[in-house]
């Protein structure tokens, strides 16, 4: 079964500052070929998927594009299909017009509900904007509904992120993808870099709502991202499963049968174009790079990494166990099966997966 991924590359006019995300100011004309541009290239490709994202940018800026776009797509039943949004970026028409066409799970970026942390992060809207919009997308028929969640916002605490979280108790939501803020370089943020938490509390504050999370009954799958049981997303497990996904739109990444490539960051150059040019990611062809990329993704994910996966790279327990000598204790778990990461690992996940990876 097949993903698709539509990287939709537009965004209000104003960029977030923390953001790197490919996206430049919405212009109606340029959506509209692009989306033409995005169904010349499902015309070529004809595959038929069992997951569908709109990423971006942000794709609720154009409801009708995407309902043109599901048009003309394969879906197989039951296929989930999810647009991204902001909160108040979606009307009452808007959301019945989506859920018409087949999309089915909204996540919306919440970031938080507090006033004085979305000012910090150069959101454009309130918390009751964000209360309200998912408020509005359940009552237009959307019962898959996640949000995001950023840690360590600039002043953020242990206990102004349980007060998020509170919140995001009372609303009728599925799933919550919490990530870390990270200054990313060429953002704003990069220029002029904000006053961060300082090391304990951002742990403090990762640690507090993966455990306040789990008490709501939204359960750990992968570092960032909490579901209520049978609502993980199934279109991101597909990237961190290593399984076939196709990525339309400028800066869209694919993994398709077995080769991984990206499409340049060039709206124009991707709406001239009769199909997308891509351009190839490294090879798989040496073991040791094969089984790097396999197992960084796996193991981002609490199942982790199972010891007849790692046989397939031709790394045995033995090996691996070794590996695992130098990382501090309660990070990693060893199973019978398996080892993955406990929450503390996932704190350092980088660090951890690549002494895991690399030595
Ligand atoms: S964070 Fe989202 S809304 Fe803000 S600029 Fe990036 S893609 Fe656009």
């Amino acid at each position: 079964m097949i993903g698709l991924y539509v990287h939709i590359p537009f965004c209000p006019s104003l960029k977030c500052p923390y953001c790197d995300f490919y996206s430049v100011p919405f212009n109606p004309e340029l959506a509209y070929s692009y989306s033409q541009a995005v169904i010349r290239n499902l015309k070529e490709y004809n595959d038929s998927f069992d997951t569908v994202y709109f990423g971006g940018g942000t794709p609720s800026l154009m409801p009708w594009e995407i309902t043109q776009i599901l048009a003309k797509a394969h879906c197989e039943l039951n296929c989930e299909i999810t647009i991204e949004s902001n909160p108040g970026g979606l009307s009452t028409g808007d959301l019945i017009m989506l859920k018409n066409s087949g999309v089915n799970r909204i996540s919306i970026g919440v970031q938080s509900f507090s006033d004085s942390e979305l000012y910090y992060i150069g959101r454009n809207h309130t918390a009751e904007t964000a209360i309200n919009s998912i408020r509005l997308a359940y009552d237009s028929g959307f019962f898959n509904i996640s949000a995001d969640l950023m840690l360590g916002i600039p002043y953020q605490t242990a206990d102004s992120v349980k007060r998020s979280i509170d919140m995001l108790g009372k609303l009728p939501l599925t799933h919550v993808s919490a990530y870390m803020l990270k200054i990313e370089p060429n953002t704003p943020f990069s220029s002029k870099p904000p006053v961060l938490p300082d090391e304990d509390t951002v742990a403090d504050i990762y640690l507090t709502a993966a455990n306040e999370l789990e008490k709501l009954g939204f359960l750990q799958y992968e570092v960032s991202n909490f579901a209520k049981p049978g609502f993980e997303c199934k279109h991101n497990l597909k990237y961190w499963k290593s399984e076939t996904y196709l990525g339309i739109g400028a800066g869209a990444h694919s993994y398709y049968f077995g080769e991984r490539f990206y499409v340049t960051k060039d709206i124009k150059g991707f709406i001239d174009s009769h199909t997308q040019q891509t351009i190839p990611i490294g090879s798989e062809a040496d073991e040791a790079s094969a089984f790097a990329d396999y197992a960084m993704l796996k193991l981002r994910l609490t199942e982790g990494l199972t010891y007849k996966e790692c046989q397939r790279f031709g790394i045995g327990r033995a090996e691996l166990e070794k590996r695992l000598l130098n990382i501090p204790e309660g990070h990693v778990t060893i199973d019978a099966d398996r080892i993955y990461l406990t929450k503390k690992g996932f704190l350092l996940s980088n660090s951890i997966i690549a002494k895991i990876i690399y030595e």
